[in-house]
């Protein structure tokens, strides 16, 4: 007998799952249709973001909680009407196992927490959302897709900006060298906060590195998509200039790399300047995002004239785009294996500027 969680198991269509079971069949809600995702770690992105996105979501819905922190859940199971029966702690967290209202868990807690809560979603029969930076060192990443792989679960990295038209945009003209064939690409996302409390300023052990690690990923992603190439070699600076702030981690990082058919990128990330924007030269022109990787109000130009792409809400594309990869089987753009991938760069990255000399891939 097909019952919903071996049919979302099977990765049937989307049709043919709303014909099997229409709206209106599960007993708290009319959304059974989608696919039930809970956010595990309420902080500053869950609250902020990702909540408000998923009530904009057209194939998944918030269904459920996991916190450690329980003066949170009144307030989430008021306002987003969250069962009694879906929320959960870290302790009981694994009888989700046992609960068909949840489909996927999205890990939202600091980076160094990502690879414990996805293997115990995954362990769980969840499909899995894990935050960017995947984790905090290439051997973790592995092993969390190797946990994924173990229980025939999915796994997507939180790269949104992956799922937002502007980048889009830049995937299609790398992939059909509109201008050209790329030659420089500029990039570097920073933000003052070299004086913040939260545990990305203050908690190696938690955060795995600095900028880099928080928002320098967004301009190494951009590279890498913008260009449709994987880089060969990476040379990096890193510097500090408040010695007391940001223990154990870079206050500034700026790095080079080199990539197939000459192509080459200029990149930087800091926690005591400010900028955000992606530029790509080619043979034939040049384009550009700024801002680049903020949630909204993203512009974009090519060749001096504006881009004119409407924006959306980035978050609520990249999980629609998974609760179909579920559905359908398909393959996922922010892949676990793109994340590695990152981090794999992010530790070259690291090595060039601590040892001061190229590092090849
Ligand atoms: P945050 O500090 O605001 O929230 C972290 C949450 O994890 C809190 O609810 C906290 O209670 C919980 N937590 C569980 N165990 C903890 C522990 N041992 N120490 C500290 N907190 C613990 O952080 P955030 O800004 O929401 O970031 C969470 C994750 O999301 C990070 O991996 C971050 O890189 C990522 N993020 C992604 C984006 C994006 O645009 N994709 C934006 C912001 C953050």
């Amino acid at each position: 007998m097909v019952n919903r969680r071996n049919f979302i198991k099977t990765g049937t269509s989307l049709a043919l799952g709303a014909s099997i079971f229409p709206s209106g069949s599960r007993s708290y809600r009319t959304r059974n249709d989608k696919l039930g995702v809970a956010l595990l770690g309420l902080g500053g992105y869950a609250s902020g973001q990702l909540a408000p996105a998923l009530q904009e979501t057209q194939h998944c819905y918030l269904a459920g909680i996991v916190t450690g922190t329980p003066s949170k859940i009144p307030e989430w199971q008021e306002k987003y009407d969250i069962p009694d029966s879906n929320v959960y702690n870290y302790d009981n967290f694994d009888d989700i196992a046992s609960n068909d209202a949840i489909d996927v868990v999205y890990i939202v807690t600091p980076n160094a927490l990502h690879l414990p809560f996805a293997v115990r979603a995954a362990e769980a029969g969840k499909h899995v959302i894990c935050e960017k930076p995947m984790e905090i060192s290439s051997d973790r990443c592995r092993e969390m897709i190797a946990a994924c792989k173990k229980a025939n679960r999915k796994l997507q990295i939180g790269y949104r900006c992956r799922y937002e038209a502007h980048h889009k945009q830049l995937m299609q003209y790398a992939r059909n060298e509109t201008f050209g064939k790329i030659k420089v690409i500029d990039s570097n996302f920073s933000f003052y906060g070299v004086n913040g409390s939260n545990w990305r300023f203050t908690d190696p052990e938690l955060s795995g590195g600095g900028p880099l690690m928080d928002i320098g990923i967004y301009s190494l992603e951009a590279t890498r998509y913008g260009s449709g190439l994987d880089p060969v070699s990476v040379t990096a600076q890193s510097y500090k200039s408040i010695p007391d702030k940001l223990p154990g981690m870079e206050e500034s990082i700026f790095w080079q790399m080199e990539f197939p058919d000459g192509v080459v990128a200029n990149c930087g990330s800091s926690y005591v300047a400010r900028s955000n924007y992606v530029h790509i030269s080619t043979e034939k022109g040049w384009y550009r995002i700024e801002p680049a990787f903020s949630y909204g109000g993203l512009k974009g130009v090519v060749n001096g004239e504006p881009m004119n792409i409407a924006n959306h809400n980035q978050q609520a594309a990249q999980m629609d785009a998974f609760a179909l990869n579920i559905r359908n089987n398909t393959p996922i753009l922010g892949s676990g294996e793109e994340g590695l991938k990152d981090m794999i760069y992010i530790e070259g990255i690291y090595e060039a500027a601590r040892s001061e000399q190229k590092v090849k891939f």
